[in-house]
């Protein structure tokens, strides 16, 4: 097992991370710009290291300086959370070379699963259901059009270098193809430097249903279910659910071990999220992440296990702890990511936290980096936590997400929690009937 783990990131993640080494007896190394001096997770680690000032690329994203920080405290690992050097091959690459361990998959994977066209290449042969379209880039808007004409319209252009959302156009028809070629050409280019697209059959009402596997990178491999994540605004997830109220326990074991088999036939080592839009009863790949994410907690809600205690013994060489038939699932949980930002607008609102009082008891969690006077820095994203509810069932869960909403009160600054006090008593949301675009309509129309 690691002596000393260093944790190159920040907030909510990076005391999540802290956490479940200390729980290992593993000692703790934060590394932090000046912005994050005062952290939680800064004050709660063993020993701490300033990395750099406040941009991200000047401390959070510097490779030279975080192997440094490894030097000094002489750790032997690194979890890079989410974000940030997560999925970058070369970041895993440098620190294999210096004998560091990275916590996470083997350069190879993450550098397969980045590139969208290899990913979905990749997805295919393992036997994981994607999205119709073409094979790899278009070249040409004949080819576009005639593979378009093939799968049926709509369709969607896609940027090969695309993320985050951007260098996508919908075609409803043939007239509408060589307009969204070239925007999504020209926007690919502009955002990414690469203007390679690629088709796919436009899905109008999926939803975003993902499925959490974990590897032994020797050829073993576990799912741990589903999370619904379908609510979302500009593409961000903002509430996420498990289990999915759309999917039935066959579709779920189904897809769940499709996941888990390509993953041990792939060797994959470490957690991973293998995501799908859900429409009509059929799944179609989307991308993998080939780290922990933001909402794992709801995963661990309903199973009872540790992510990054297993993430971290992986890592180590240990092996799964447990066998698919050692899950069990239970209940249902639900997370809001809570933002500091204005509930209509969306607009950042960093500053000082003047009261703070998180929401407790039976099947409550609360992950946050946040405490009574501490200033929100406003260089990095706006999450500031994130509440998790765990119920027997989603009716429990939800009356449960009810009342710790009412009892969550952050003073000082503006949050998005008056947004999910709305959710949690929406008719919808209720029943379970939403798709990837309910969010956007309902905020659009308003409650
Ligand atoms: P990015 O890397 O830019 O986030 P993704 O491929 O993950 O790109 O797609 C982002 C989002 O776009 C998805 O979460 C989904 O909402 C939507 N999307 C992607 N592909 C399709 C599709 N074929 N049909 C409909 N919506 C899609």
């Amino acid at each position: 097992m690691f002596n000393k783990i260093l944790i190159a990131n920040r907030g909510e993640i990076a005391l999540r991370v802290l956490r479940a080494a200390k729980e290992l007896g593993i000692e703790t190394v934060a590394v932090h710009s000046t912005a994050d001096a005062n952290a939680m997770h800064v004050r709660l680690a063993d020993e701490s290291v300033c990395i750099g000032p406040p941009p991200a690329r000047d401390s959070y994203l510097k490779i030279p300086e975080i192997l440094a920080a490894c030097e000094i405290t002489g750790a032997d690992a690194i979890h890079p959370g989410y974000g940030f050097l997560s999925e970058n091959a070369r970041f895993a690459e440098i620190l294999a070379a210096h004998n560091i361990a990275f916590i996470g998959p083997s350069a190879q994977h993450i550098r397969i699963m980045g590139d969208k066209i290899e990913a979905k290449a990749t997805a295919r042969r393992l036997g994981i259901p994607v999205v119709p379209g073409s094979e790899g880039a278009v070249t040409t808007d004949e080819d576009a059009m005639r593979i378009s004409a093939e799968i049926g319209y709509p369709v969607l252009v896609k940027a090969a270098a695309g993320g985050g959302g951007r260098g996508m156009r919908v075609a409803h028809d043939e007239t509408e193809m060589s307009a969204a070629l070239s925007a999504a050409r020209t926007e690919a280019k502009n955002a990414f430097g690469d203007d390679s697209v690629y088709i796919e059959k436009y899905l109008s009402k999926p939803r975003h249903i993902e499925i959490q596997i974990l590897g032994d990178g020797k050829g073993n491999a576990v799912h741990l279910g589903e999370r619904d994540c379908s609510l979302q605004r500009r593409h961000q997830k903002v509430w996420e659910e498990a289990n999915s109220p759309a999917l039935n326990q066959e579709q779920r074991d189904r897809i769940g071990m499709i996941c888990a088999n390509a993953m041990a036939d792939l060797g994959y080592s470490g957690v991973g999220t293998i995501e799908f839009l859900y429409e009509d009863g059929e799944f179609y790949f989307i991308e993998m992440n080939t780290r922990l994410q933001v909402e794992h907690p709801v995963t661990e809600m309903i199973t009872g296990i540790d992510l990054v205690n297993e993430q971290i013994k992986v890592a180590s060489g240990a092996g799964l702890t447990f066998r698919q038939e050692d899950i069990v699932f239970n209940g249902h949980a639900i997370e809001c990511r809570i933002n500091a930002e204005n509930p209509s607008t969306f607009a950042p609102s960093p500053g000082r936290i003047s009261y703070y009082h998180p929401p407790g008891g039976l099947g409550v969690r609360v992950d946050s980096g946040v405490y009574q006077g501490y200033t929100i820095p406003p260089h990095y994203d706006s999450l500031i936590g994130k509440l998790i509810v765990h119920g027997r069932n989603r009716v429990e869960c939800l009356m449960r997400l009810r009342r710790c909403l009412d009892e969550f009160v952050i003073d000082g600054i503006e949050s998005t929690i008056p947004l999910f006090k709305n959710l949690v008593d929406n008719q919808d949301i209720a029943n379970g009937v939403y798709d990837i675009h309910w969010l956007e309509k309902y905020l659009a129309t308003g409650p």
